[in-house]
């Protein structure tokens, strides 16, 4: 199944304005995924939207968020049901330090209804630490039945490897994100313990034309097999 589970959305301040719900449905449909997520920096905001506009145009949609913990660590949160997904933007809401954002520096922070309408605008600077810890925003996704992912894992700048120098061994983690092979094996190497993960490669697009560039195909089994843990 072709997937793409990192993409940023408007509402994320460094998103471009031109990745509204269709935009982004559309554009994946045009790169003919199978299944996307929307993971916009420390809110959810924007999901039911999202996943509305995807039933209607009838590709698979799975909430997500992109949560940067206090130590600077990004890790994306996958929710199969709406009312989890809710549930996580709560308690992320109340772990999100009210510092207004700056528009001309940050960027918007925009809000659309089903018909790319703008019907609002993000006045909390979204892309800022959370005042969580990575392992206790790990265990409040596990507990709202959802699925951790160590988002780009071998980035330059807020993955776990950058920001800790390893993964702790009692994380609880289901999804390691990377670029190719290369940064599998120099994670493994590092981490021999590491097993029973799904390694998967997303776009983490801000932009429409970078929906969609790795075409991961996604190991269904391996999948489903994680959700049965939490579900
Ligand atoms: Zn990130
Ligand atoms: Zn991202």
């Amino acid at each position: 199944m072709k997937i793409d589970l990192h993409i940023h959305s408007a509402l994320s301040p460094c998103g471009s304005d031109d990745m509204t719900p269709n935009n982004i449905i559309n554009m994946a449909k045009i790169c003919e995924l199978e299944m996307i997520s929307v993971c916009d920096h420390n809110t959810l905001a924007q999901q039911a939207v999202l996943a509305q506009v995807a039933n209607k145009l009838e590709l698979k949609y799975v909430y997500g968020v992109e949560v940067q913990s206090v130590e600077d660590v990004h890790v994306c949160g996958y929710f199969q049901n709406y009312n989890d997904a809710q549930e996580f933007d709560i308690y992320l809401r109340k772990h999100l330090i009210p510092i207004k954002n700056d528009i001309h520096f940050f960027g918007n922070q925009l809000l659309f209804d089903e018909n790319d309408e703008v019907i609002g605008q993000e006045d909390i600077l979204l892309i800022q630490s959370t005042t969580e810890s990575i392992n206790n925003i790990a265990k409040k996704i596990h507990e709202y039945h959802g699925i951790v992912s160590l988002a780009h894992v071998c980035d330059k700048s807020n993955s776990i490897l950058t920001q800790l120098g390893f993964i702790p061994p009692n994380l609880e983690f289901d999804m390691i994100e990377i670029k190719n092979d290369k940064q599998k094996e120099m994670v493994l190497k590092m981490h021999p313990w590491i097993k029973d993960v799904l390694w998967i490669r997303n776009s983490d697009a801000h932009y429409l034309q970078d929906i969609g560039i790795y075409e991961d195909d996604l190991d269904e089994e391996k999948w489903n097999e994680l959700w049965r843990k939490y579900l």
